[in-house]
């Protein structure tokens, strides 16, 4: 191969960027859909599945010499560090999921900087290198707990992915920019902000990029959001959980329809995500930080809630 850059030969087209990929570590009983069926104070009581799943996306990422981002809550951590290490050992980024998956409204500013302060010291010391990111549970940075925002950014984060921008019951911020940005809260502190993946679609965004959206719609149309990021020159943001690969979890008793959001399509996850990873560069948030940041042009700004 030549090394001489100045012949008239066309150069290489670049190559396509790469997309963000990243897991939400927590058992299936903890998401926030459980809540009323399965109590906090018997969380401790109940078998634990995280491991195995977890064991089985390593595989699959070591495969494909893939990272990933694995924003890892801190009741897990505390329960299995060596889970924390391991991850970390296998070259991936270790950032915060809290400490216990409260919804931050529920938490308010000081409880909630405790709770970032708290996981981010453990992982931290956990996984041998620094937390610069943070993920809140059911994805509760909205304009009401926008404040979150500036007291990540005074505890050191770096980066945020808390921000879902479309409309849902439980969560979303719909006009908030679709691709990685500068947000900055009401307080004036400033963070990176990486949206998950959606599909701009009849003046809407439709969320594709992660849980069960990724789950129920075919895998076909989560490429296609991903290729028009990739016309766009953005990097689309997938996540999971490992639960998501664990088809075999017991049934909780939860309502009807969160019943059905948990479980559709679990079956299928680990091969739509092979499927993905065969076909698109990913990588975790810290490889390509520098790339997000410079490429983050856009700052929304939120006010102070009325
Ligand atoms: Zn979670």
């Amino acid at each position: 191969m030549s090394g001489d850059l100045s012949t008239t030969a066309a150069m290489p087209a670049a190559p396509p960027p790469v997309h963000i990929l990243s897991f939400d570590v927590e058992e299936y009983f903890q998401v926030e859909a459980a809540a009323a069926c399965v109590p906090r104070d018997t969380w401790d009581s109940i078998p634990r599945r995280l491991e195995p799943a977890v064991a089985r996306i390593l595989d699959l990422l070591a495969a494909r010499r893939t990272s990933a981002t694995f924003f890892v809550l801190g009741w897990v951590a505390r329960r299995d560090p060596d889970l924390v290490r391991r991850i970390a050992a296998a070259g991936h980024e270790i950032a915060s999921h809290g400490m216990e998956h409260r919804m931050i409204g529920r938490l308010g500013p000081e409880e909630f900087r405790r709770d970032v302060r708290d996981s981010r010291r453990m992982l931290s010391d956990l996984a041998g290198q620094p937390v610069l990111g943070y993920r809140a549970p059911t994805f509760s940075v909205t304009h009401k707990t926008a404040w979150a925002i500036d007291v990540l950014a005074e505890e050191g984060y770096e980066y945020d992915s808390s921000v879902f921008p479309v409309r849902h019951d439980r969560y979303g911020v719909p006009e908030a920019p679709a691709w990685p940005h500068r947000a900055v809260g009401p307080g004036g502190g400033s963070l990176l902000e990486i949206p998950p993946l959606t599909l701009r679609l009849a003046g809407m965004n439709l969320p594709v990029g992660g849980g069960g959206y990724l789950r129920l719609l075919p895998v076909r149309v989560v490429a296609w959001a991903l290729a028009r990021a990739e016309d766009a020159g953005q990097r689309g943001m997938i996540y999971l959980h490992p639960w998501e690969l664990d088809p075999d979890q017991p049934v909780l008793p939860m309502r009807r329809l969160s019943r059905w959001r948990h479980r559709v399509g679990l079956r299928r996850t680990a091969a739509k995500l092979a499927w993905l990873l065969d076909r698109f560069r990913f990588a975790g948030v810290r490889q390509c930080r520098d790339a997000l940041a410079a490429a983050a042009q856009q700052t929304f700004t939120y006010g102070s809630p009325a």
